[in-house]
């Protein structure tokens, strides 16, 4: 379960995030949208222990990010599908993560046929990835210690439209047997199909939050 708790960042003069709360809880997707700058890689980053907050709480089943025993575990996190991993190659970038989760080696593997990454594929090297292909090594990254739990930033972008299909089945499967996903998009396309619930941001604040088809309907 995620929580976030009245949540705040300020740059300088600028609140990028502003007394954002909104809960996520196993067995629901919840898309978290808003219009690029509105605050969502901020909220996420803070979610992850990665930005401290100027004010606020953020947890994943009940502890922050931070003290979680095993994080790698508990939490699949994707957050910049873009920056990951360059120079590896694509077995190699799962192969490093499995060793340092003390996970075994076969699961690396399995996350490469998980992902629709493929022999050739997982050869080469990261950086010779098209964007999509690097958001199918990241959500392999964030789903290989097999946690209860995934927070993907715009794991959407980059992926062509037989991606975005793929993408919405494995993340609807991942929540009907118990987990938790939240996902953040720009696009309201992206996330509808998949999401149970919405939270809306922008601007830095909760514009409106809710169930999805409920939210919808209200127009
Ligand atoms: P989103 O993910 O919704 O596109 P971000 O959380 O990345 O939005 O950014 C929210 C706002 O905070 C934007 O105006 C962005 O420029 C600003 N911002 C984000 N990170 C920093 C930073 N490290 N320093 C200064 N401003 C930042
Ligand atoms: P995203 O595309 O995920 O919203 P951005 O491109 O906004 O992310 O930001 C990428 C990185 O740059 C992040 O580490 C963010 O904190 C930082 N950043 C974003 N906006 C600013 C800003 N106005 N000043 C300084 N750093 C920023």
């Amino acid at each position: 379960m995620i929580s976030v708790e009245n949540l705040s960042k300020r740059y300088g003069r600028h609140q990028a995030v502003d007394d954002v709360s909104f809960r996520c809880e196993p067995g629901t997707v919840t898309g978290f949208l808003g219009p690029n700058g509105a605050g969502k890689s901020t909220t996420l980053r803070m979610l992850c222990g990665l930005t401290p907050p100027t004010a606020g709480r953020a947890s994943v089943g009940g502890r922050a990010y931070r003290d979680l025993p095993n994080p790698g575990r508990e939490v699949g996190v994707l957050l910049d599908a873009s920056a990951q991993h360059a120079g590896r190659t694509g077995r190699e970038a799962l192969a490093v993560a499995a060793q340092t989760m003390g996970l075994d080696r076969r699961e690396v593997g399995a996350k490469l046929d998980l992902v629709g990454l493929d022999a050739a594929a997982a050869r080469r090297r990261v950086r010779a990835y098209s964007l999509g292909m690097r958001q199918r090594l990241g959500l392999a990254l964030a789903l290989l210690g097999d946690p209860r739990v995934l927070i993907l930033d715009e794991p959407a972008n980059g992926l062509d439209p037989e991606g975005i299909f793929w993408m919405r089945g494995l993340l609807r499967d991942f929540a009907d047997r118990g987990g938790t996903v939240l996902l953040s998009s720009h696009l309201l396309r992206e996330v509808e199909a998949v999401a149970d619930r919405l939270v809306v941001i922008g601007g830095g604040r909760i514009v409106a939050q809710g169930d999805k088809a409920e939210l919808l309907a209200g127009g």
